[in-house]
């Protein structure tokens, strides 16, 4: 049986002669970046670049870096690129803040936000979706290249090489399956569909500085050391959680993605190339409290809603902190969101839970609590996790 790739690199910073020397190993190990991608062809490169305006060591973005040195070795090939993402950035310029206007200019590369391009309707032949809207510019090229950050994530656990793929529809179609697919599991079926629609030849993951906690925007940079890259985004996907942490059988996107004949997510499965998994698993990573819910296949079925309530995340305004720039209401797909008096509020009783408004709130203004039986939970599952990883 011929086994999936993937290969796993270490490279510690972002000095760029060091990060282009790991690009190459880890696509060597993989046969070669002229063995997946054609010289000369047409590439988009899909970056990790959230809405709100973030600088590059926030570690919120695909790290500019990372992008510059793969960028280099598609234009030796010959390659005429497209960098994008569609990020609604309105005063500020997001892609000045994060490093990625910079980069393309010096490098002579095409950087779109995907929205002033636009968005071709196509039929989808998904769990949930028949139809989507994805950009152009992905369905167009030749080659699909994408770049997640390894991040956790407050609604999802963990944020990859598949939920990347979410950004190539427009945003405002975000909003309304936030609105529409407010369970993880089905808006994680919605994410594979899309995926589906816009599948990536490549897969190149910067784990170089993850972002542990509540990401994918309010968590803390940790430094893992690594890029992991297949041209199997669910084998990719499945070694990443895997390396933090996290049972990738748990991870909807991975279970759905890998159901549905996608990529593997069977460790048997892949064979990993460089490092050795148990070499470079981080056993201190935070998980989000969300993924603490995944502890739920050791409890019996009739107490998982109670649970699950339990450990839903509930986002609060910290008014101090709050600017009342009003994009946490403008994203939430409810109308929970609200200004009261020159302030964010959030309605409790209209709330899904989504956490679009703490993904967007760049001046972390918005906390997210639990009740007091999920808080509790969230800290035995810690303790629990130290004492098998003391023993393991
Ligand atoms: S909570 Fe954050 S996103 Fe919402 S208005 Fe205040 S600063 Fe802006
Ligand atoms: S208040 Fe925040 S978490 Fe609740 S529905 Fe609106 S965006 Fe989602």
């Amino acid at each position: 049986m011929t086994k999936t790739k993937v290969s796993i690199q270490r490279v510690f910073g972002y000095e760029s002669e060091n990060v282009r020397l790991a690009l190459l190993k880890s696509l060597e190990f993989l046969g070669g970046l002229e063995h997946i991608i054609q010289p000369k062809s047409h590439v988009f490169v899909k970056i990790n670049h959230l809405s709100p305006p973030s600088p590059p060591d926030d570690m919120i973005v695909t790290h500019p870096v990372f992008t510059k040195e793969l960028l280099g070795l598609l234009l030796d090939m010959g390659c005429e690129i497209t960098v994008g993402d569609d990020i609604q950035s309105k005063k500020e310029d997001g892609f000045l803040i994060s490093g990625y206007r910079k980069i393309c200019t010096a490098l002579g590369v095409r950087l779109v936000n995907l929205k002033e391009i636009g968005f071709r309707e196509i039929a989808c032949n998904g769990q949930i979706l028949t139809k989507s809207y994805i950009s152009p510019l992905v369905l167009d090229s030749d080659f699909l290249i994408n770049l997640p950050k390894l991040k956790t994530h407050s609604f999802m656990a963990f944020t990859g090489a598949i939920k990347n793929m979410y950004g190539v529809i427009p945003y405002g179609l975000r909003c309304s399956y936030h609105r529409e697919y407010a369970k993880s599991e089905i808006f994680g079926q919605m994410l594979v569909d899309i995926f589906s629609c816009a599948t990536p030849h490549l897969n190149i993951m910067d784990a170089i500085h993850a972002m542990e906690g509540e990401g994918p925007s309010a968590g803390s940079p940790k430094k893992i050391g690594l890029i992991l890259a297949s041209s199997d985004a669910v084998a990719l996907d499945a070694v990443a959680s895997k390396i933090i942490g996290l049972d990738p059988m748990q991870i909807h996107t991975t279970i759905d993605a890998s159901k549905r004949g996608f990529g593997t997510a069977q460790m048997a499965e892949i064979e990993i190339l460089g490092e050795k998994i148990q070499d470079v698993e981080v056993r201190d990573f935070k998980q989000s409290a969300i993924a603490v819910g995944l502890i739920r296949k050791n409890i019996p079925a009739i107490l998982h809603g109670f649970i699950q309530w339990q450990l839903v995340l509930i986002p609060r305004v910290f008014q101090k902190k709050c600017t009342a720039c009003q994009e946490c209401v403008d994203i939430c797909p409810k109308g929970a969101a609200q200004m009261l008096e020159g302030k964010a509020s959030i309605d409790k009783s209209r709330c899904l839970h989504c956490m679009c408004c703490h993904e967007v709130c760049r001046f972390h203004a918005i906390k997210l609590g639990q009740r007091p039986l999920g808080r509790m939970l969230r800290r035995m599952t810690t303790i629990y996790k130290k004492i098998m990883s003391f023993f393991s």
